[in-house]
């Protein structure tokens, strides 16, 4: 079960610019996780400006699209950013609630009972009613972003107290703690509420954190990375919908769940938008997941001095 937006997208990277394309925090989670042997469903809100072929491509990935409200005479929520030289930053040049602004979740009753929730980026609260209308999640995943840090702090604290797993950006979570060091960030984000922390940091990776364990998963080194809209999602629908199949929810599954969440990102960024993931091939991501099983995998010897 996915609540998050789906939205339109204007995005302006060092490569080009798009004018408004199909965007959205739960799109791109559900684009990624429906490559896992798991039941997706999405529940959001769009205007009546939003063009049933994009509603089509998500039904045609196989996700139930039954909790996507549509609004008469509304327009759906808008988002636009300018990425940085580096493609590791950018800024948000504009964010239109539009339907966002009054929307009241309902989540169909056939998914109350899912036992694996995704709470995609979005307000808090619609976030806290999708969670106290499920029945009894076996595991909950939260992702969110500076918006909501700068215009919902209070709500986004009780969400977060309510989570199982925060998937968050390295400046988000410095934001969130006001800690520069990752690991004491984590350890202020864990006490907030989420046994597990994940904090991604773009290229350079991700780090998942439970208790006094750490794990680190770098992010596939990639000839060209045009567009980084949506890798955060991709990352968390690979996450959940890896964990979600296999029904594991242990710390050393959720290693694996890292892994393939990376793996998933690491196709988001080839192209604009969602253009990557509307094309991807089970082929494409059994051989991306075996490349970086070589690329992380090795046998150190210790040096014959240091093994005396
Ligand atoms: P990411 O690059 O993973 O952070 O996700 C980018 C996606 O998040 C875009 O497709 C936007 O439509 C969506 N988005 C941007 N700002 C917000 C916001 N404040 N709330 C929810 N979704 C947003």
């Amino acid at each position: 079960m996915i609540v998050g937006t789906v939205a339109f997208d204007a995005i302006e990277t060092p490569f080009g610019k798009t004018d408004k394309i199909l965007g959205g925090a739960a799109t791109y989670i559900g684009l990624s996780s429906s490559h896992f042997n798991i039941n997706n469903a999405i529940v959001s809100v769009v205007g009546e400006d939003f063009p049933a072929d994009h509603l089509n491509l998500l039904s045609s990935k196989g996700i139930n699209i039954e909790g996507i409200e549509i609004v008469k005479g509304g327009k759906t929520f808008f988002w636009s950013g300018k990425y940085h030289n580096d493609l590791n930053t950018r800024d948000t040049l504009e964010t239109q609630l539009n339907v966002l602004a009054d929307f009241k979740p309902v989540v169909p009753e056939s998914y109350r009972e899912a036992e694996f929730v995704m709470l995609g980026n979005l307000h808090p609260l619609v976030q806290l009613s999708v969670l106290e209308q499920m029945k009894k999640p076996k595991l909950v995943v939260l992702d969110t972003m500076n918006f909501w840090m700068d215009n919902a702090w209070d709500d986004l604290v009780k969400v977060i107290a309510k989570v199982d797993v925060i998937t968050i950006n390295d400046e988000e979570a410095r934001q969130l703690t006001g800690e520069h060091s990752l690991v004491k960030s984590a350890r202020k984000i864990s006490q907030m509420g989420p046994k597990y922390v994940v904090i991604k940091k773009g290229e350079h990776g991700a780090l998942l954190f439970n208790a006094e364990q750490i794990f680190f998963a770098p992010a596939l080194p990639l000839e060209e990375v045009f567009d980084p809209t949506g890798a955060g999602d991709t990352f968390a629908g690979g996450f959940t919908g890896y964990l979600a199949e296999s029904g594991d929810i242990s710390f050393k599954n959720m290693k694996n769940a890292v892994i393939y969440g990376s793996g998933m990102a690491s196709f988001c960024v080839e192209k604009f938008g969602t253009e990557r993931m509307e094309n991807l091939s089970e082929h494409e991501i059994n051989s991306r997941m075996k490349e970086f099983k070589n690329l992380t995998q090795f046998d150190i010897e210790l040096s014959a001095k240091k093994a005396l």
